[in-house]
């Protein structure tokens, strides 16, 4: 027989929680407040601060989250590399005194300002920026977005997807690679640090291909914890054998926006995780808020 009972409201309006986001401490327009602000306005439970290979972000998004009673988990977004390939790694919880992690995320850093400084070398010979229009005052994450700011700045392009399909992306004379810690040896010392790793968006479009079901199988063996199978700028044909790889190796699924502020298309919650995706991660890490 079917209940009268009225259902919760809990029910209609389940805890949503947006588990990938980026602020100005990397490449993101919006300042870790400023999320958190926009986290409550859009009716989220809470988010995940992941800025690129930084965490310098953590202490503003966790006074600024208290403030709007949103609830937050520090992450962070690191660059790697598996198989000759770029793939981005997502690091809830770790504890910000793991010091070989650190060691290596200010490799990373270091190597993104080299790598800059001379894309925008070779970029000045044809379009007239400066190094120091990219570079900005604040001690951020530099990356390829901050050289799109500055051509859009200049007048060169509308924004900063128009920068990268014209000067930026791989295939141009004035593209350098970046130093990209091995995602195996990131996850262990994610573990090591008491964080969880999940691949972030392992079938976005940009990417010559989907990660392999036999490079996921690899990564789940060496301590991987989850994947963000739900992400706006993935390919829909590349996403059923990765779902079913994930279901049979039990890896946790995650959904979130890749919130970039005005530097993206992403909308903020566009995709999400459940109440109980986010519980998991913070009951299985040292740094849980
Ligand atoms: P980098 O870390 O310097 O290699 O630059 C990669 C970053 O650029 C990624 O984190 C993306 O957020 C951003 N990005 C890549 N393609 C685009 C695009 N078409 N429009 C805006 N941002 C992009
Ligand atoms: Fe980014
Ligand atoms: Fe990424
Ligand atoms: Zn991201």
């Amino acid at each position: 027989m079917a209940s009268t009972e009225p259902r919760p409201a809990q029910t209609a309006h389940a805890a949503r929680y947006d588990l990938h986001t980026h602020s100005v401490f990397s490449d993101g327009t919006t300042r870790p407040a400023d999320i958190a602000q926009e986290v409550a306005a859009s009716g989220l439970a809470g988010f995940a601060l992941t800025d690129h290979d930084t965490i310098d972000g953590w202490d503003e998004a966790r006074d600024a989250s208290r403030l709007h009673r949103v609830e937050f988990l520090p992450g962070i977004e690191i660059t790697t590399k598996f198989g000759g390939q770029s793939r981005h790694l997502l690091a809830y919880g770790i504890d910000p005194s793991a010091d070989e992690l650190f060691e290596e995320l200010a490799e990373v850093r270091t190597s993104r300002l080299g790598r800059a400084r001379e894309m925008v070398r070779r970029i000045a010979a044809d379009y007239a920026i400066t190094w120091e229009a990219v570079v900005g005052a604040d001690d951020r994450t530099i990356g390829r977005p901050h050289i799109a700011d500055a051509l859009v700045t200049a007048g060169y392009f509308a924004d900063r997807g128009t920068a990268f399909q014209r000067v930026l992306h791989p295939g141009t004379p004035y593209y350098i690679g970046t130093y990209a810690i091995d995602t195996v040896h990131t996850i262990h010392m994610v573990r090591a640090a008491g964080g969880v790793a999940v691949l972030a968006h392992p079938a976005a479009e940009r990417q010559r291909g989907p990660v392999t079901p036999t490079d996921l199988t690899a990564l789940y063996e060496a301590g991987l914890f989850g994947v963000e199978l739900e992400h706006p700028e993935h390919r829909r044909d590349w996403l059923p054998t990765l779902e079913h790889t994930a279901r049979e190796l039990g890896l946790v699924v995650t959904g979130s926006s890749d919130y970039h502020g005005a530097g993206k298309s992403n909308r903020l919650g566009e995709h999400s995780s459940s109440r109980a995706v986010f519980d998991r991660i913070r009951e299985s890490v040292a740094t849980p808020e």
